[in-house]
């Protein structure tokens, strides 16, 4: 028998969260963003569940030849646009659409021989100060490219910093909207947090990652319940030892647990190898035949230690959820977890290990 780790891919999960973002943003079409391979979910197995989409967005042109290698015909954006001029020729040939944030992305475009022109998306930095021309530079970019025979339509976007907490998307907005007020094209500025939280800038098209994966973007304040959200991956093993501790013994790397009264542990087959966060400290919860219970001790490679007296039960080859969805419809979100480890739901999916065997539920 392998080793019983596994991870299930939630395609009916993936439908559900993806139709989610659509009951939120009505009148704009969704782009689910699958960069970082489906964010860890892995592209192939995501796709069936968010094939319904009205685009994909990505960085990453190898990325993007395997979605036109499942047959995907319709649109592609490159949130990053290119990286060098020769990138170009494969967005010719794959039929890419991609943002231009750099003043050398539009040399790289007049120069570019092609038959087909592009369909570009212009980014405005808006105030994240990550990528996209200025306020300032915007409509000088944008005439640039107008100008250029190797274009073709050219749509606007930004990217909000604040979507998820206090300061909200109303100063970015603005700054966008006074920008570009008469420039014609269509325009995408909201993620998932901004599409929960902040629907009146969901404009033509938004751009959902976190969300379809069954993350809540703004967690604590909100959780997935709250958003009517379901998990897209399962990461779910069994119970390979048990040991009974008595007051005073400790448990696993540092002697960092300590029993201060007999209790019953077990031995789940699931490590920081398999991208469980080593940062997890006694008391993440996690479920074990469906209950919750907390892990004791310090994460290791390979194993994780759980607390089972809440399942007296429990026994070797006990089913455990370390997130996701459990047995007799038991829940936990990835959410739950990632903040156990002070992170947070994007940075769990994304790292699942190779080793994990991962396969598709639905
Ligand atoms: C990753 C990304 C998104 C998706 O963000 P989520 O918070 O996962 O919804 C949207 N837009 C851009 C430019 C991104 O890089």
């Amino acid at each position: 028998m392998p080793r019983p780790i596994e991870a299930l891919i939630h395609t009916a999960a993936l439908a559900h969260n993806l139709a989610r973002a659509r009951q939120a943003a009505p009148d704009a079409r969704v782009w689910a963003v699958v960069k970082a391979n489906a964010y860890g979910h892995g592209i192939e197995r995501a796709y069936a569940g968010l094939r319904g989409a009205d685009g994909f967005a990505l960085l990453d042109l190898d990325e993007a030849e395997r979605l036109r290698a499942l047959d995907w015909r319709g649109p592609i954006l490159l949130l990053e646009g290119c990286f060098e001029a020769r990138d170009l020729e494969r967005c010719s040939r794959l039929n890419l659409w991609h943002a231009v944030h750099h003043d050398a992305q539009i040399e790289w475009l007049a120069a570019h021989k092609t038959q087909a022109p592009h369909r570009v998306f212009l980014k405005m930095n808006s105030g994240m100060n990550r990528l996209g021309f200025t306020a300032q530079a915007f409509r000088s970019a944008w005439a640039r490219l107008n100008a250029l025979p190797q274009v073709d339509e050219i749509s606007l976007m930004t990217h909000f910093a604040d979507a998820d907490g206090e300061r909200g998307v109303a100063q970015q907005v603005a700054t966008f909207e006074a920008a570009s007020r008469d420039l014609p094209g269509e325009r995408s500025l909201s993620n998932s947090a901004a599409t929960l939280r902040h629907g009146s800038a969901a404009a033509d098209w938004v751009r959902a990652g976190i969300m379809v994966y069954g993350s809540a973007p703004d967690h604590p304040q909100h959780d997935i319940a709250h958003w009517q959200l379901r998990p897209a991956m399962t990461l779910r093993s069994r119970l390979i030892g048990l040991q009974m501790l008595q007051r005073g013994d400790s448990v696993g790397y540092g002697s960092s647990f300590v029993a201060d009264a007999p209790m019953r542990i077990g031995v789940v087959a699931c490590g920081y190898a398999d991208g469980y966060p080593r940062a997890c400290a006694t008391g993440t919860p996690v479920l074990v035949d469906g209950v919750r219970t907390r892990t004791v001790g310090r994460v290791s490679m390979d194993m994780i230690t759980v607390d089972l007296q809440p399942v007296p039960a429990a026994g070797l080859g006990s089913e455990v959820t370390l997130w996701g969805e459990g047995p007799r419809g038991s829940r936990l979100p990835i959410d739950e977890v990632a903040r156990a480890a002070g992170t947070i739901g994007y940075e769990l999916m994304c790292a699942l290990a190779q080793r994990v065997p991962t396969r598709i539920d639905g």
